[in-house]
């Protein structure tokens, strides 16, 4: 099989220009095309001469991702892609306009294994994870097929990034490096249902990014009836770790919270989540529910949103309710899958 030149760093690729008898400069020059110029073929790299790209089609393959479906949302411009991966397999990801820029929302895997009752992403099952290079393929095509540069990235797609630790690691890597696309970490976002030990994983590399939890309820008992990740790292050790990570890093983090109407809205709940996050270098992201047609979930109605957002003020914590885009094209949180009946 050939190697995956696109998942590669430029340390690597310098190693493999050598092992080529080829100089190490050659290296930035690819690393710039496949990730400057999201190239797509060896034959698009003009300044690199036709022996050596010979030589390249011969030993690494460019993964690349196609358009397979392509929605796009008549209220606000967002876009939903249905994009085929080289073994068949579909992933979706969406473009949202913001005042600031582009923001693509990506995929990490391809299904879940987390099992989030109120989610869309694990209904299919969990069938693989994402290489770096796929992860990138979903910008540069988005970019491409747009005409467009996209500023921020948000892992919130389908999958648990912290449950594809290494190849999510080396995408922000790739994606970040000033020969490529140069996508800063502090316009990342990164999202996980509290993988625990994947956040004291990246705790340690002291990454720019901001990582956003999903938590969604302010106690086990409710947090464990939608959540099964609950039952093996509970509220209390996934909020230490959050703890010991803004230590660390010093950065903020985002608490994600899905309003589900009669689940985890009542006043009651406001004031127990403002009890455990009293005190956190945080922000509360309130989400009304999406719907997924196969789950009965309702969303909390605005008058519970904004009660619940008076409460948690009253413990000092900073809480806003997330625009919902992409309504009419099933693009918003919770509602990404990746069968072919996506809609
Ligand atoms: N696995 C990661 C990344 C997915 S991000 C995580 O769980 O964080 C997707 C975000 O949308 C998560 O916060 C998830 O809990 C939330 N979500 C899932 N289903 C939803 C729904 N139906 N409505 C609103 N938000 C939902």
């Amino acid at each position: 099989m050939k190697k995956d030149i696109k998942s590669m760093s430029i340390a690597e690729l310098k190693e493999e220009m050598l092992s080529l008898g080829e100089k190490a400069f050659k290296a930035t020059q690819i690393y710039s095309w496949l990730h400057k110029h999201s190239a797509e073929s060896f034959d698009e790299m003009t300044n690199i001469s036709k022996d050596l790209r010979e030589n390249l089609k011969k030993n690494y393959d460019i993964y690349n991702c196609t358009i397979e479906k392509k929605l796009v949302s008549v209220y606000d411009d967002t876009v939903k892609y249905l994009f085929r991966l080289n073994d068949g397999e579909l992933i979706e990801s969406v473009v949202m306009k913001y005042k600031y820029g582009y923001t693509i929302c990506v995929s990490s895997q391809v299904g879940c294994k987390m099992g989030c009752r109120f989610c869309a992403s694990g209904i299919a099952g969990f069938v693989r994870n994402l290489t770096p290079s796929e992860i990138l393929s979903q910008i540069y095509k988005a970019q491409k097929d747009l005409d467009i540069r996209i500023s921020h990235i948000v892992m919130m797609g389908v999958g648990e990034p912290l449950d594809n630790y290494d190849n999510v690691i080396k995408f922000l890597r790739l994606v970040s490096d000033e020969n490529g696309i140069n996508i800063g970490m502090r316009n990342i976002s990164l999202s996980t249902c509290g993988v625990v030990t994947g956040i004291y994983k990246l705790m340690e590399e002291k990454l720019q990014l901001t990582l956003s939890i999903s938590l969604h309820a302010p106690d086990d008992e409710t947090r464990s009836k939608t959540m099964p990740v609950n039952d093996r790292w509970n509220i209390d050790e996934l909020l230490k770790a959050c703890k010991d990570y803004i230590k660390a890093t010093n950065r903020r983090i985002s608490f994600e919270y899905a309003m589900i109407s009669g689940v985890n809205d009542s006043d009651e709940c406001a004031r127990k989540l403002g009890m455990k996050l009293k005190g956190m270098l945080c922000h509360v992201n309130l989400i009304p529910v999406n719907s997924v047609k196969e789950r009965s979930y309702t969303k909390s109605s605005k008058e519970r949103m904004e009660s619940f957002i008076k409460i948690l003020g009253k413990y000092g914590i900073n809480a806003t309710v997330r625009r919902t885009l992409g309504s009419d094209i099933n693009a918003s949180c919770g509602q990404l899958r990746r069968g072919e009946n996506s809609n």
